[in-house]
């Protein structure tokens, strides 16, 4: 899914007062009837019609008719352009540069606030219809409107922002939340390569250490990642780790608790056996009883969430886990990490991202080389400079 920024540039205040129309709208209505539209946004009636095919033209909005009307929905580019704008009233983007990342639920753009301090963009895209679960998100997504993507996305890009700030907080190696907005997340940009880039580790042994000393500093403090994997644990060039990536945190207390942990656990070893061929025996278990030295799940529940709120996230990333796992192999590319390895040696993809570098190819099926990493910082050809001249009404989050 392309970021049209520049789609910022061209409209008016009053073509931004129909899109927001039409977002308010949604709360309620699938497909937002026209009248509505035409009602809440409170211009002249002729302008609301030239708005919305404006709107169409540049796919923020798309037509939709039922029986009984004819109305409009927010597409993900209208969706975008919202929160790109109230970011970009807030200085905390300004421009937005080269994609960096396509995970399977988020596009990772490189962007610059107000100040030009490069920053990186993570716009949750939940329910997205680029997988081959489509169907059964489908199924999943029309039966409750609450749970549309718009919902989830926003929900995801808050619940992660909420687990970066208490991490941080508390002195764990994440990237620092800068701003967010909708399902947009606006986070320090870590310079490092994902562990899944790094052919070569001077010391295995210590990196193992660290990583699972980290997944046991979580946990005593009531946190399990849910989705510890060399795509999720960024190196820098000092070897030091940062975690990234956690809309499925979970909590120590989760039903599943231990079966997360486990999993966590296990992909790590399975890696460091893989690719760096180090194995030890040493590895955590998990104990419910375990005595905690902070709980910050209970912190971050506190931190505008609700219980239903959450159960719904956890249902929607548990339920893709499922569908994923059910699919078979030759869904590679698109399971999220798990813990059946294959005994056999074949060296099959689990990471939960797509891949976004050709020699990974290479990397998986090669013994470790002797030659170090290239580390290579991606470079912004293209800065796109969002216009903050746009309209003059103000977004209310
Ligand atoms: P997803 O939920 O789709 O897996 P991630 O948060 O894991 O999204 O990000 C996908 C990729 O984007 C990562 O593997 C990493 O390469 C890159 N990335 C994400 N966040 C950052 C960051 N703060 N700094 C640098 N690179 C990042
Ligand atoms: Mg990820």
């Amino acid at each position: 899914m392309k970021l049209e920024v520049k789609t910022l540039r061209y409209l008016t205040s009053d073509d931004f007062r129909v899109l927001t129309a039409v977002e308010m709208g949604s709360k309620n209505h699938e497909i937002v009837p026209v009248h509505l539209i035409i009602q809440t946004a409170n211009i002249r009636h002729g302008n609301v019609q030239r708005c919305i095919a404006e709107l169409a033209r540049r796919n923020l909005v798309a037509k939709e008719c039922t029986s009984k009307y004819d109305g409009y929905r927010l597409t993900y580019g209208g969706y975008d352009y919202l929160a790109l704008r109230a970011l970009s009233k807030r200085g905390t983007v300004v421009s937005v540069g080269n994609q960096i990342g396509v995970g399977k639920e988020s596009d990772i753009h490189v962007v610059a606030d107000a100040d030009g301090h490069e920053r990186v963009l993570k716009i949750h895209r939940l329910g997205r219809t680029s997988f081959r679960t489509v169907k059964n998100n489908r199924d999943y997504l029309q039966g409750r409107h609450t749970a549309s993507w718009m919902y989830l996305s926003r929900l995801s890009a808050t619940k992660e922002v909420a687990f970066m700030r208490v991490l941080k907080e508390h002195g764990f190696p994440v990237p620092i939340p800068y701003d967010h907005n909708r399902h947009c997340v606006v986070m320090e940009f870590v310079d490092a390569f994902p562990l899944r880039q790094i052919t070569e580790v001077a010391q295995p042994g210590k990196l193992y250490a660290e990583l699972m000393d980290l997944i046991v500093r979580l946990a005593q403090s009531g946190l399990i990642h849910g989705d510890f994997n060399e795509f999720n644990i960024l190196i820098k060039e000092s070897g030091v780790p940062t975690l990234i990536d956690f809309p499925q945190m979970v909590s120590t207390s989760h039903a599943n608790a231990e079966f997360y942990f486990n999993r966590d656990v296990e992909c790590i070893r399975t890696y460091f056996r893989r690719r760096y061929r180090y194995e030890s025996a040493l590895y955590p278990k998990f104990t419910r009883d375990a005595t905690r030295e902070f709980s910050l799940d209970v912190k971050v529940s506190a931190s505008g969430f609700n219980r239903k709120q959450l159960k719904e996230l956890d249902e929607y990333y548990a339920e893709r886990g499922e569908i994923a796992e059910g699919e078979g192999s030759e869904d590679e590319d698109e399971e999220s990490s798990d813990d059946q390895e294959e005994e056999d040696g074949t060296e099959s993809e689990t990471g939960s991202e797509e891949q976004t570098t050709s020699d990974d190819e290479e990397g998986k099926t090669k013994p470790p080389t002797a030659t170090p990493t290239t580390m290579s910082v991606p470079l912004v050809d293209e800065l796109v400079t969002i216009d903050k001249a746009v309209g003059a009404l103000t977004i209310s989050d």
